[in-house]
């Protein structure tokens, strides 16, 4: 299959809206990573979607709308609770997907099986747009092959779905950069299922029950059922090995000098670039966690780009703010693999 680089004109939004009409799935920009899209109703449409991917049945899928009324339009919940209409009218359109209870008309392969929806209103126009042409809600995980750093630029969708799908629509990088804040709204609590763009100090400004999933910093427990599929698989990993550093700064640089130059490289921050000797890749500024985010996920398919990299030592980042999602996702990309120096 070719896959067609599609603009932001009318005319290449109808033609990707017609793709998705005729069952088929396509790259969608949105201002948190791209997203592989189909109609979320369409059983068939959405096993293209987890063909393509190579993504685990049982991890669900975000479905997009592009109007509030389109939950009831479409008739994707069997109600709206009280407090997910509450941080609808706070956050949305933007960053942030509510799992509420599914109504019948959802597949149960959009849902991974679950008798919950998760829902979202993006704040990209171009995603919007393409909603509103397509008609039909849109199922869309991020557009990379499973277990991969997520694509924040249409080439990364290229690289990773050339071939696997008809068009992409290329609508520049992605503002957050990182996936939607994704949360449940059970017994009037908002638990913090995946961090994101919409921080907990953003959810606490609207409402004083906040928890945050133990799964979102800790590895599950044996035997653990993860309330978001999704937090149970290796993700967000580049080939070479990645281990996250924690320490102070003159600790990261003693460890990291030691390294062997041939074959290791630091994710580190751009005043950490005159005491590293051994090649870097910098992430922004250490106080910039809004940077961090944006460009974490190129930073981590720089890794693979970089010739013999075997190895990535990458600082660890503040939990504040979007820092606990840069933290979430570099945890996983490390598999966990951790290494304190300050202990
Ligand atoms: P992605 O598609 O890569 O953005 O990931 C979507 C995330 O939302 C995954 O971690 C899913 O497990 C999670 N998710 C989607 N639907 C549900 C649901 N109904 N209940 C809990 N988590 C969900
Ligand atoms: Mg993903």
């Amino acid at each position: 299959m070719k896959t067609l680089l599609l603009t932001t004109s009318e005319e290449d939004i109808n033609l990707a809206a017609s793709f998705v009409k005729e069952g088929g799935v396509v790259g969608m920009p949105t201002e948190t990573v791209y997203g592989l899209a189909a109609n979320a109703l369409d059983t068939e449409a959405v096993k293209k979607i987890f063909e393509a991917k190579g993504r685990p049945s049982d991890n669900p899928l975000i479905v997009h709308i592009a109007d509030f009324e389109d939950i009831k339009k479409f008739g994707l919940v069997k109600e709206v609770p009280k407090v997910a209409k509450l941080l609808a009218e706070k956050f949305w359109p933007g960053p942030l997907t509510i799992i509420m209870p599914k109504s019948d008309n959802v597949p149960e392969i959009t849902t991974g099986g679950l008798d919950t929806v998760a829902v979202r209103l993006p704040q990209d126009v171009n995603a919007r747009r393409l909603i509103k042409a397509s008609g039909c809600p849109l199922a869309a995980p991020s557009a990379n092959i499973s277990g991969s750093p997520s694509p924040t630029t249409a080439n990364h969708v290229y690289f990773d779905m050339q071939g696997k799908i008809p068009a992409i629509i290329d609508g520049g990088e992605c503002e957050v950069g990182l996936e939607s804040t994704v949360v449940s709204v059970k017994d009037d609590i908002i638990t913090v299922l995946r961090p994101g763009g919409v921080t907990v100090e953003d959810l606490l400004s609207v409402y004083d029950k906040v928890e945050v999933c133990d799964a979102v910093l800790n590895k599950l427990k044996e035997g653990e059922t993860a309330l978001s599929p999704g937090m149970k698989y290796k993700h967000y990993s580049p080939k070479a090995r990645v281990v996250l550093v924690k320490s102070s700064d003159k600790g990261f640089y003693d460890f990291i000098n030691q390294q062997n130059s041939a074959d290791t490289i630091a994710l580190c921050y751009k005043e950490d670039e005159e005491f590293v000797r051994i090649p870097s890749i910098l992430m922004g500024s250490k106080a910039d966690l809004e940077a961090q985010a944006h460009n974490l996920f190129a930073d981590l398919r720089l890794i693979d780009a970089c010739d013999n990299v075997k190895t990535a030592y990458v600082r660890c980042p503040d939990s504040k703010g979007i820092g606990m999602a840069v933290l979430n996702r570099l945890i996983r990309a490390a598999g966990f693999e951790v290494i304190n120096l300050d202990e």
